[in-house]
């Protein structure tokens, strides 16, 4: 693992100045919440920040799930959120996303901040080993086009990268968010 500070700031605004930037290698720092993306980067080099910005105790970590729609804090964890009586009850797809993830270890720990911001799971990006990777390293190609990529996108890729939406509970998210819509537009037009 290549050595790293780390920054507990004591407020939000303090972490917002230290400038850590996702998947930046040219960021002064990166931000870490829950870790368990983060550290397994760190570990195989996929990242070699020479800082890191804990989030811990700085976010809201509410949930609130009702006629309005649901809302959650970034420092909420996948287990509260599954655990969320009313989130249950308005929005079982996202239930059966978070519980279809991980582990209920990881799922204690992991924030849904970072979960929607954790990076790809593209074997190339998590393998330094492949040099082309242009998530990794902006402008050095795709190790997937070229190779071993059934598992990969299909729709909404482009010219630099086709790997998916890492997260489970984003693919559930954009199903909630077209079933919601679509009933607005039937709604409008009179067909409900
Ligand atoms: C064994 C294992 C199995 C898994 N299986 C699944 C699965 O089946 N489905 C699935 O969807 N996920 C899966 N995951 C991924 C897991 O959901 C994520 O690792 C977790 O949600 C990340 O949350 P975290 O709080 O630990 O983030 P961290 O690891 O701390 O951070 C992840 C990334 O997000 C950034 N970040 C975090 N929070 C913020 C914030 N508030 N603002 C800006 N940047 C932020 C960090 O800089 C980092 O780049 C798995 C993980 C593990 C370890
Ligand atoms: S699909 Fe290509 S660019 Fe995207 S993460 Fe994988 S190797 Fe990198």
């Amino acid at each position: 693992m290549h050595p790293f500070s780390l920054e507990r700031p004591r407020d939000l605004a303090s972490a917002i100045a230290l400038r850590a930037q996702a998947g930046r290698d040219d960021a002064p720092a990166e931000y870490i919440a829950g870790g368990t993306d983060m550290v397994q980067l760190l570990q195989e080099q996929v990242r070699r920040p020479e800082r890191l910005v804990s989030l811990a105790g700085l976010l809201d970590n509410s949930i609130e799930a009702g006629s309005q729609g649901l809302r959650f804090g970034a420092a909420a964890t996948m287990a509260e959120v599954a655990a969320h009586l009313a989130v249950l009850e308005q929005f079982p797809l996202i239930i059966e996303a978070l519980l279809n993830s991980a582990s209920p270890q990881v799922r204690n720990q992991a924030t849904m901040g970072g979960n929607l911001l954790q990076r790809p799971r593209c074997p190339y990006f998590r393998d330094v080993g492949y040099s082309a990777c242009n998530r990794r390293a902006p402008g050095s190609g795709c190790s997937a086009m070229r190779g071993e990529n059934r598992r990969h996108a299909v729709l909404g890729t482009s010219d630099h990268c086709i790997a998916t939406h890492a997260s489970d509970l984003a693919v559930a998210h954009f199903e909630v968010v077209r079933a919601l819509r679509s009933r607005a537009s039937r709604h409008r037009d009179g067909r409900d």
